[in-house]
């Protein structure tokens, strides 16, 4: 792929996505959310005019990594006279990165670009001095992808960079890569971006966009999303097509993302945890049933139970309360420690059971609920039947 096509298409994309739309285009936190950081460390790196020839920037995805590349590409590029100003956002060089029409700034998918021929046609085109900009900059996404032979020969072009070029390796996988690649890279860490900073910045997107979102459905998306940005704003914008109703209103329902997600209803996990307090199975099986019979996807309910479970454990324990209703706090209170650690042990175990069992998935949640109540009860025959093993002694051979 050339440079023109490269840019062409992110162009395209750009335009598409609430995620490219929202591109942080400055180091404030607001902006590159839940990373301050690596904000503050490259801004210091920018005003002090000490800039690296190569980054590896590592960390779960959807986090920024490729979007603070871009960031680092501007800043480094920006004309503004003070270095503390930049990426200033008005300047010529910072405009045409923002509109993504800079030739410049290349970005690779190694993915798809893995091999040693696509590393040496990238070593010819470095030679070459950038058209716009200062400094021209790689962006290689995926980095952990290239192939051994292709980090081999990206390696010569690393010890010796062009004055002109700069290089982001970016990667989810950070321990695939030679060290002889790693440790010419100046690294950060990118980490998971914390609840508070997504529902702030989520808040903020819907704002700008005129989307009309119940705090509840922000909090569903945010949740949803486990640390990631850029899953967040993909689930709000399917969320806004689904939602858009007349004269071009979009409002956006907890209820509609529980639906759209497979959510159970909050009602429904109360409900059975309900009947785990009252050390009833009939009560748990019936709830389990009705689900079953609107349709619910069982698996991903199974998820939920857990991580409601989960989240009265923290409570139990003292640990974080945050988003916790007054309700979730009272069932946690009806539990000892030791046995909401049993109980999260018992239906975590479903995620190892279901995707191999070949059983509906209505079974082992059945069987799950039945365990934790005798658990619960002190049933001394729990233990030596648990759920796990009577799937296993029914699942088919493999
Ligand atoms: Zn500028």
């Amino acid at each position: 792929m050339t440079d023109s096509q490269e840019s062409g298409r992110n162009q395209r994309a750009q335009s598409s996505s609430l995620y490219r739309k929202y591109r942080p285009r400055s180091f404030d936190p607001a902006e590159l959310v839940g990373q301050e950081h690596i904000a503050r460390t490259l801004r210091n790196a920018i005003g002090l005019g000490r800039i690296a020839h190569a980054y590896l920037f590592c960390g779960p995805r959807g986090t920024g990594k490729t979007s603070t590349a871009r960031l680092l590409a501007k800043a480094v590029n920006c004309l503004d006279p003070d270095p503390w100003a930049r990426p200033c956002n008005a300047c010529t060089a910072c405009e045409a990165i923002n509109t993504g029409s800079a030739v410049d700034i290349v970005e690779i998918d190694a993915a798809s670009n893995r091999g040693v021929d696509d590393v040496r046609d990238l070593r010819e085109k470095v030679k070459y001095a950038p058209s716009q900009l200062r400094v021209k900059f790689y962006i290689i996404d995926e980095a952990h992808q290239l192939t051994r032979d292709a980090f081999n020969a990206f390696l010569k072009t690393l010890e010796e960079p062009p004055p002109h070029v700069a290089f982001v390796l970016a990667t989810t996988e950070p321990d695939k890569l030679p060290d002889t690649v790693a440790s010419r890279c100046q690294r950060f860490d990118f980490h998971r971006i914390p609840l508070s900073s997504m529902l702030a910045r989520l808040r903020w997107v819907c704002q700008q966009e005129g989307i009309e979102i119940d705090d509840d459905a922000l909090a569903l998306i945010a949740r949803q999303a486990t640390g990631s940005l850029r899953d967040a704003l993909g689930l709000l914008e399917r969320m806004a097509l689904f939602a858009e109703g007349a004269e071009g209103r979009v409002r956006i329902t907890a209820e509609a993302v529980r639906q759209a997600l497979g959510l159970s209803r909050d009602e429904r996990l109360a409900g059975l945890v309900d009947a785990l307090i009252r050390r009833n199975a009939g009560a748990g099986l019936r709830i389990i049933a009705e689900a079953a019979e609107d349709g619910e996807d069982l698996q991903q309910f199974g998820r939920q139970i857990t991580g409601y479970l989960r989240t009265l454990l923290h409570l139990r324990a003292g640990g974080r309360d945050d988003l916790a209703d007054p309700a979730a706090r009272e069932q946690a209170g009806r539990f000892s420690l030791a046995e909401l650690a049993t109980l999260v042990r018992i239906y975590s175990g479903l995620e190892l059971v279901l995707p191999r069992s070949g059983l509906d998935p209505q079974l082992p949640l059945e069987l799950a609920t039945v365990e934790a109540v005798l658990r619960l009860s002190g049933e001394p025959g729990a233990l030596a039947t648990p759920a796990r093993d009577a799937i296993d002694a029914r699942s088919p051979a493999q």
